[in-house]
């Protein structure tokens, strides 16, 4: 996916507080339209900026992908995060400058580092028809890697874990869960988990990291609180297990990490600490140098949004 994050999103404010014990916060995600398709922007919200390092979340979908319909999102470029695609449904095409070509399909894990710089296209494949739904997340990249190559992965496979006893199954995106690891790249402490409920089920938690529950199908109920699609459910930190009840299958994307060290500052597609760097990024995509690369898709290029600073010096 593409941004565009802006203030809307993420207004140029302080981030509220991680609460250090258990909560859960519901906030609604916002309507978008991404390429031809409409997403639920669970994260940045106002007030709620990260979940670990994770610090967007786009619920694409469900949505007919036709002829003259699906996700045709151009090239634009990226800094300082990853871009993880995850589809329940359907199927897309990722293009990047580092010249990787992959048809993405359910239950595989498609991994982008933008590190200093990349640029990528998301496009309908041309043959495929039917239901498009998945989601798309970033994580900031932490200051070790987030000036550094950028990188592609993309995983086929991924460990599986059965939950309480046929409960449903959860499976590992990225970092560890029930004791399984996933095989991709991760730059800090976080987790990422699909999880297939047919049935109430407690998960295991770390009580350093802080979670979320995006539900994308179904109705989970967290200490009562039931979370529904379009939202974002935010946990805190300090549980050791958390019960999911459900009452049908449901079907959610469970986030968690190691809250983020440092501030970040998210314009459009980029993630920075400071203004200067989204400044020049921006720079650098209109000029089309060199630092962005090219990519082969024939979808037009997406022009950068020019970024907006407030008058005020509520940023940096
Ligand atoms: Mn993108």
């Amino acid at each position: 996916m593409s941004g565009p994050v802006d203030a809307v999103d993420a207004p140029a404010l302080a981030d509220v507080g991680h609460p250090a014990a258990p909560c859960v916060e519901v906030s609604d995600s916002r309507e978008e339209t991404v390429g031809k398709i409409r997403v639920r922007r669970a994260l940045p919200r106002r007030g709620r900026r990260t979940v670990g390092a994770w610090c967007f979340a786009d619920h694409m979908g469900p949505a007919d992908v036709t002829e003259s319909s699906g996700l045709d999102i151009g090239p634009h470029p990226h800094i300082g995060l990853q871009t993880v695609t995850w589809l329940t449904d359907g199927q897309v095409l990722h293009r990047d400058s580092l010249g990787s070509e992959q048809v993405i399909k359910p239950g595989q894990l498609n991994l982008m580092t933008a590190g200093g710089g990349v640029s990528h296209a998301e496009e309908a494949t041309g043959h495929y028809r039917g239901t498009l739904e998945g989601i798309q997340l970033w994580i900031a990249l932490p200051e070790t890697t987030r000036n550094g190559p950028a990188a592609f992965e993309h995983h086929t496979e991924l460990p599986q874990a059965d939950l309480d006893n046929n409960a449903g199954t959860a499976t590992v995106l990225i970092g560890d869960f029930t004791g399984l690891t996933s095989p991709a790249r991760q730059d800090t402490l976080l987790v990422g988990t699909d999880l297939d409920l047919r049935a109430p089920a407690t998960v295991p938690l770390r009580t350093e990291f802080e979670y979320a529950l995006i539900v994308l199908e179904g109705t989970v109920a967290v200490h009562g609180r039931p979370l529904l699609p379009g939202s974002l459910g935010y946990l805190g930190e300090g549980r050791d297990e958390l019960r999911l009840e459900v009452r049908e299958p449901a079907r959610a994307i469970l986030l968690g990490g190691e809250p983020f060290p440092e501030p970040i500052l998210m314009w459009w597609n980029f993630v920075a600490r400071a203004r200067p760097e989204i400044d020049a990024a921006h720079a650098s995509w209109t000029s089309q140098d060199d630092r962005f690369g090219r990519v082969r898709s024939a979808l037009p290029l997406i022009p950068a949004k020019a970024p907006y600073w407030p008058q005020s010096g509520e940023n940096r």
